[in-house]
């Protein structure tokens, strides 16, 4: 069965489970899409998480600018990797033939921030020139929402792909989530921006919401499509790591499915969005990991084709923590490093090396 468009009663039929032959043959179908349109290999992006300060108060999340302890109760240290951190972490990644890397930290929008991300950027491309890459490390960028202006000197730097998730498309929801200075209107804006800005544009949704239903995840992928995603990077509501927590519980946000409920959804989120979307990057996100010891490697075989391996230094994952439980927190650079083509033969996935991967989406544009 050969399908190019789905509808949105379709796809909450696919969510519910109700795909002939069950999640087997969906993962199946899933696979040949991706295989026909962007291949078999997985591709891979050394993630960096370099600052855990953040100007937003996301309830659900750990990094929160209200979260002060983390999950041991102990005060939240708040950091800032070093320059020379982050080049070490971009040398890391081309040391081990990954074509990217992705650079991800709260949102802030001060102007100290701005000038500081902007030279990092450059400094990585100047340095990770190779016969591989003339174009230096492929450079994606994840810290948030920013002015128009600040885009394009992210850009100009040299990041080409951003990812910024719009959490839910629906706007009850957006609205339980966020304070009411952070609206899904002004995260719209955010991605429009973005794409006018020239970035090759990533997003995606949080599934398992408290009160979210297969027909909102539905409309979420419609909503991929009609923004006209190239990337997406989605995976499972997480209960929230250290004080974080407590404003989830208090707001009733605590997550109601069972963890194997959500893993579930999550895995046919990503099926269903590779045959609605076909072309475009599906990252397995680490999220899946925190719910099951194989997620990231099920993701992969239910359509995804990007891993994103933590660069992040050893001392500093702890107080990255956006949610409990979250994967790697002990772990070294090089452990990360090491276990990812284990992920990707247990998925029968060969690894793609030097190259920034994009997406067949963008290149087609
Ligand atoms: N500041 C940037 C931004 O907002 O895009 C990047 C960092 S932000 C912490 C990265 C992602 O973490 C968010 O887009 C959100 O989906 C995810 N996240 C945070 N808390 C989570 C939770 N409790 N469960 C699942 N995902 C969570």
């Amino acid at each position: 069965m050969s399908r190019k468009t789905f509808s949105l009663a379709e796809l909450e039929e696919l969510l519910l489970g109700h795909w002939p032959g069950g999640d087997a043959a969906l993962a199946a179908r899933a696979r040949q899409v991706m295989a026909e349109e962007v291949g078999e290999e997985v591709r891979l992006r050394g993630l960096l998480e370099f600052s855990n300060r953040c100007a937003s108060d996301c309830y659900y999340c750990g990094i929160r600018r209200s979260s002060d302890t983390d999950d041991g109760g102990h005060p939240l240290v708040r950091f800032d990797l070093t320059e020379e951190a982050i080049l070490e972490g971009a040398q890391l990644c081309l040391q081990e033939g990954y074509g990217s890397m992705t650079l991800q930290a709260g949102e802030r929008r001060d102007r100290a921030f701005i000038d500081f991300v902007e030279g990092v950027l450059r400094k990585i491309k100047e340095e990770t020139v190779t016969p591989d890459l003339p174009r230096g490390l492929g450079i994606t960028l994840s810290v948030g929402e920013q002015t128009r202006e600040t885009y394009a000197r992210f850009f100009d730097a040299g990041a080409h792909r951003y990812l910024l998730r719009v959490e839910t498309s629906d706007p009850r929801l957006f609205a339980r989530l966020h304070p009411p200075e952070q609206t899904l209107e002004r995260r719209i804006r955010a991605l429009e921006d973005l794409k006018a800005t020239g970035f090759q544009v990533g997003t995606g949704v949080m599934i398992g919401i408290p009160g979210q239903t297969a027909r909102d995840l539905a409309r979420d992928i419609l909503f991929f499509r009609k923004i006209d995603a190239d990337m997406i990077g989605m995976g499972p509501y997480i209960e929230a790591a250290g004080s974080a927590r407590q404003e989830m519980l208090h707001r009733g946000l605590l997550p109601e499915s069972s963890p194997p409920e959500r893993l579930r959804l999550s895995l046919r989120m990503i099926a269903a969005t590779r045959l609605a979307l076909r072309d475009v990057n599906i990252a397995a996100a680490t999220a899946l990991q925190a719910l099951s010891p194989t997620g990231r490697e099920q993701g992969l075989a239910f359509g995804a084709n990007v891993l994103m391996p933590i660069v992040t230094p050893g001392g500093q994952r702890k107080a990255y923590q956006l949610y409990q439980g979250k994967p790697c927190v002990e772990e070294t650079a090089r452990e990360c490093i090491a276990c990812t083509p284990r992920r990707a033969a247990w998925a029968r996935r060969p690894v793609s090396y030097h190259s920034w991967g994009d997406a067949p989406h963008a290149r087609r544009k």
